[in-house]
């Protein structure tokens, strides 16, 4: 039977909408207008905050390093990494929250070909992909099996959750043929290793005649879960400030629909997990918690009618070239979320009694970033927080742990030395000590001795502190590269961050692409003087960013992002 979902109230009302409108409308007709098209290959026609003009014409426009624009090869992985996800239990067997996460090139989202290359307004995915018109299925699963190699060579041991999340849908037949999907399928049945295979897809193209012959090529102990980009709750966010193309009525009632036809043994097997943008534009950041707990209470509800296990990933706002909050910020018009508002969802949730339902996207989950969530330091507010990593660790090692105590042991540090966590409490609630965080972290310390049993965990991340230290503010190596050599010294920076790394005795398992934005630009801030000329025009605030995946104390992958300035600070 069909079971009923209650409507919900909207958030926000209709006084605030009236107002997000008038500020809203002019702005996306701009964009519209002047924007970065997707099917264009040229780039932005927009003045903007990176450094392209240091870079030679054959490389990217994002300011990356790593050279001119590959070559598509369909054989190979679009992109292949790693990260924390929700443990898995299946025939009584507790699975730790790692999940790979492959895509294999393919058509661009149908939804994207199907409003002129604009998509969802936050979504800058398919770009690569934006000229291909078919890709052998025989290319998209070597893809991913080369990818799961990959992973498993640098983990040293395949992950148990498979995340397979090329863009678009892979439901969608004319994204992703069927021989593909099956492919993919026989590969993680045939795989001791991994209990559960994530892909993602619009509504429109999930039924339960797509997903009950995927549980045929399964084995009986696998799960599968499915990612929705519902984005947000609120009608007016999801309609009008994202553009999505499906309404939560629509998402409503197909989840309804597949509830009430899919067999009792599926639906156990299944988790469908909704994505969840965090910090639209136009939304305050305290309206931007709301909106998130908003979705999580629905998400509750929606396995309460369902019977099916739904989560929400949050995905934290990113500043990717092409979509909208790029555009706005631009134009100083829209900064990604403190990560401590993220980090705010989870004492929230657990006095909800939902913190078993929410998981949380890694910075880089969306194509061609620049700037991400994080903390900026209260003092050079282009470069992060010293405490920024521990919150960002803190967050994704919830993903795995699911434990509130764990999570507090892994803040406790960050919200009593971080001089940023007050001034985020008076930015959000007026004052400090008014968060759930500072709420939770009381009642944390009033366990009593607490300490002892995170004692390793607690070491391990100040031993990554000082790392991070040595090199964001202090390696003369880097800058002596910089200033003599420019760009081309700017390559070894990746090598010079693992050494240091290694020194310390800390596993390197990944390090990312590197990218370099100057966000002085934005606001006309002075040149700097004394630069090599590669940086001529280039401010104060210009720096590479960097990502690397180090193994924690537990084995398990820990991703610390690093800003490092062009001049010494
Ligand atoms: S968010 Fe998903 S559905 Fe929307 S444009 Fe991007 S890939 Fe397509």
């Amino acid at each position: 039977m069909k079971p009923t979902i209650p409507q919900k109230k909207p958030l926000l009302s209709a006084t605030r909408i009236a107002e997000i409108r008038g500020r809203m409308d002019l702005r996306q007709k701009e964009w519209r207008k002047e924007s970065y098209s997707f099917f264009c290959k040229g780039p932005p026609a927009l003045a903007n905050h990176d450094c392209r003009e240091i870079e030679s014409p054959s490389e990217k426009s994002t300011g990356s390093i790593t050279g001119p624009e590959p070559k598509i090869e369909p054989s190979e992985p679009l992109w292949a990494t790693f990260a924390t996800a929700n443990p898995v239990t299946t025939n009584g067997k507790k699975y730790p929250g790692i999940r790979a996460c492959v895509a294999f090139h393919k058509v661009p989202c149908s939804f994207k070909m199907q409003t002129e290359g604009r998509g969802c307004l936050h979504c800058a995915l398919s770009t690569v992909d934006r000229d291909v018109s078919f890709v052998d299925p025989k290319d998209q699963i070597t893809a991913v099996a080369k990818a799961i190699e990959n992973i498993t060579a640098q983990l040293g041991r395949t992950p148990p959750i498979l995340e397979v999340l090329p863009d678009g849908s892979f439901l969608n037949p004319e994204e992703v043929p069927p021989a593909t999907r099956e492919g993919i399928f026989r590969m993680v049945a045939a795989n001791d290793d991994v209990v559960q295979i994530s892909i993602e897809s619009r509504p429109e193209h999930i039924s339960a005649e797509k997903i009950i012959p995927l549980f045929h090529l399964l084995r009986p102990d696998q799960y599968i879960e499915i990612y929705v980009g519902l984005e947000s709750i609120d009608p007016f966010v999801l309609h009008h400030v994202i553009e999505k193309g499906f309404t939560v009525a629509q998402f409503e009632q197909k989840i309804a629909e597949i509830a009430g036809t899919l067999p009792d043994e599926y639906k156990r097997r299944l988790v469908i997990s909704v994505y969840h943008f965090f910090n639209p534009p136009y939304l305050t950041e305290k309206e931007s918690i709301e909106a998130a707990i908003a979705m999580g209470r629905a998400v509750r509800e929606y396995t309460r009618a369902t019977n099916i296990h739904f989560s929400v990933k949050y995905e934290p706002a990113v500043i990717s070239r092409g979509t909208f909050q790029w555009y706005l910020f631009e134009r100083g018009e829209y900064t990604p979320p403190n990560y401590f508002s993220v980090a705010e969802l989870i004492p929230i949730a657990y006095f909800e009694g939902f913190s078993d339902q929410i998981k949380f996207g890694q910075r880089d989950d969306i194509d061609d970033f620049q700037t991400v969530a994080s903390i900026p330091s209260l003092e050079n507010p282009q470069m992060l927080s010293a405490f920024d990593f521990m919150v960002y660790n803190a967050v994704q090692r919830f993903n795995a742990d699911q434990d509130i105590w764990t999570f507090f042991a892994d803040m406790q540090i960050a919200m009593e030395c971080a001089p940023e966590f007050p001034a985020w409490e008076e930015a959000i609630y007026g004052s400090p000590g008014k968060s759930a965080l500072s709420r939770m972290l009381a009642e944390y310390q009033g366990r009593g001795s607490t300490g002892d049993e995170y004692q390793g965990r607690i070491e391990f991340q100040k031993k990554v502190g000082r790392v991070l230290d040595r090199v964001e503010y202090g390696n003369p190596e880097i800058y002596r590269r910089l200033r003599e050599q420019g760009r081309e010294g700017a390559k070894a920076i990746p090598e010079i961050l693992r050494s240091v790394f290694l020194d310390a005795g800390i596993r390197v398992l990944q390090t990312k692409k590197m990218t370099f934005f100057d966000t002085g630009k934005i606001h006309g801030a002075p040149a700097l003087p004394d630069t090599h000329p590669d940086f001529s025009g280039a401010t104060g605030e210009a720096v590479y960013q960097a990502e690397i995946i180090i193994g924690n104390e537990a084995g398990l992958p820990q991703s610390v992002w690093i800003k490092v300035p062009i001049h010494q600070i």
